[in-house]
């Protein structure tokens, strides 16, 4: 007997028939003889709709009562589902995040989990019955209050539940057949993959790859949770992260891609005109730093001789766009530049692979592509194991589809997208 626990995601639960439908699954897998718990995120865009809501309220929320009001759309889709799986004759109980003994800190709007003590959960497992836990939230340590692990945050429910109660695997039923090499929505051509490191879908998910989120692959790969992300449309076999291949396979040779990543809600500041002395870019970062932004690629330019001058460019989360544009104006005079630019207009691309380690020239052939696609290229950074680029947002698309071409990364067939609006 094994301890599964399977997390839906918001397409997969959209309407009141996908509910039962994916009731059905579980009451299967409860009766093949395993012990079920479930995470489930909100029906359909339930969250962007709220979100929607009370902007229509107030352009700035208390990140406190967005919380409150966000964690409402997990609560929806709990019930309904231990009420259908109860129809079914499976006994079920859904639980809060609160309830489910998921602690986090007190950062509203991307709080981290930081201990995990399902007792209810385990005490409902134990009875013979199916525990429904609310993805994506959680409750503070100290102060009792709701907070919400960010956008995607299920995922990582789901494996924070898998590490606590040493489940056996931690699926992920989606609206594709798993993890494909590029997004399905934009590359029709994209092939799944079979399985995936840790360390890969670690950079995929950085960069965009919305499939999984990142603190979900970061809390997997830290407790060795094997995830198998699948649909929850079909009965097909998806893609396991994980680092040893599952049992009875041979470990073969990892292709030197594993795909491309994209990712349109990123926004770039430009710094411009930086006095070129030490400490500057320090400061400059603080700033940002404090007011609670995480930046991703940051680009310097060599000072001109004459000026003594520099620009300075970053991305970050265009949600955060008007906090850090703000934080900066306010340290223009004591840090001394010239003005702040805001541009939301920009598409980050990210080719990802461990292969890459070995094999050169891997970026000469990402700008080769992007150069015959007609595609500028305004921010470069690298690791070990990815290449990201800024190109203009209405030009990311093809910039994706023409590097996973480039790349021999195109499949035969048309990658299915079962349900899910995209947004
Ligand atoms: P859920 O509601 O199940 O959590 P999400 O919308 O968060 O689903 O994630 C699934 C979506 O992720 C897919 O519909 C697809 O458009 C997108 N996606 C982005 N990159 C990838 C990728 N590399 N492989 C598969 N899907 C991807
Ligand atoms: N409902 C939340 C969101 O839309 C969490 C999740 O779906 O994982 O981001
Ligand atoms: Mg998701």
């Amino acid at each position: 007997m094994a301890l599964i626990v399977q997390k839906y995601g918001g397409s997969s639960v959209a309407d009141a028939e996908s509910i039962k439908r994916v009731a059905k699954r579980i009451a299967e897998a409860k009766r093949a003889g395993n012990d079920v718990v479930v995470v489930v995120s909100a029906m359909g865009d339930t969250t962007d709709e709220l979100i929607d809501l009370a902007q229509q309220i107030t352009p700035i929320p208390p990140q406190r009562e967005m919380d409150i009001l966000l964690t409402a759309g997990e609560r929806i889709s709990m019930s309904l589902l231990a009420m259908a799986i109860t129809n079914l004759g499976v006994r079920a109980k859904s639980f809060t995040g609160q309830q489910a003994g998921v602690i986090t800190d007190a950062v509203h709007g991307k709080a981290r989990i930081v201990d995990v003590v399902p007792t209810r959960v385990r005490e409902t497992v134990e009875k013979g019955q199916v525990a429904i836990v609310a993805g994506f939230q959680g409750v503070t340590q100290h102060t009792n209050d709701v907070t919400t692990l960010g956008r995607g945050g299920s995922d990582t429910t789901a494996v924070a539940l898998a590490a606590g109660l040493s489940a056996d695997v931690c699926e992920i039923y989606t609206d594709v057949d798993g993890v494909f090499t590029a997004d399905p929505r934009i590359v029709p051509s994209a092939r799944k993959i079979h399985r995936v490191t840790y360390e890969e879908m670690l950079d995929l998910a950085a960069s965009g790859a919305k499939i999984l989120a990142l603190r979900c692959v970061e809390y997997a790969r830290r407790y060795a949770v094997p995830l198998h992300v699948r649909s929850s449309f079909t009965g097909r076999d998806g893609t396991w992260v994980a680092d040893l291949p599952p049992e009875g396979e041979e470990d073969m040779e990892q292709p030197i891609i594993a795909g491309v990543a994209h990712d349109a809600s990123e926004a770039k500041i430009t710094v411009v005109g930086v006095p070129d002395v030490p400490g500057t870019a320090a400061r400059i970062f603080e700033v940002v730093a404090a007011a609670d932004v995480n930046i991703d690629m940051i680009v310097q330019n060599v000072s001109a001789a004459k000026t003594g001058l520099t620009d300075i460019s970053f991305t970050l989360p265009s949600t955060d766009g008007a906090k850090a544009t703000a934080a900066l104006a306010a340290t223009q005079e004591e840090i001394g530049f010239e003005s702040v630019q805001y541009d939301d207009q920009i598409g980050k691309l990210a080719l990802v692979g461990a292969g890459m380690k070995s094999h050169p020239g891997v970026s000469a052939k990402l700008f080769g592509a992007l150069r015959d696609a007609g595609i500028n290229i305004e921010m470069i950074t690298t690791s070990e194991i990815r290449v990201s680029v800024v190109t203009r947002a209405d030009q990311l698309a093809d910039a994706v589809r023409a590097v996973h071409t480039a790349f021999g990364l195109d499949g035969d067939g048309e990658a299915v997208v079962y349900a899910g609006t995209g947004r």
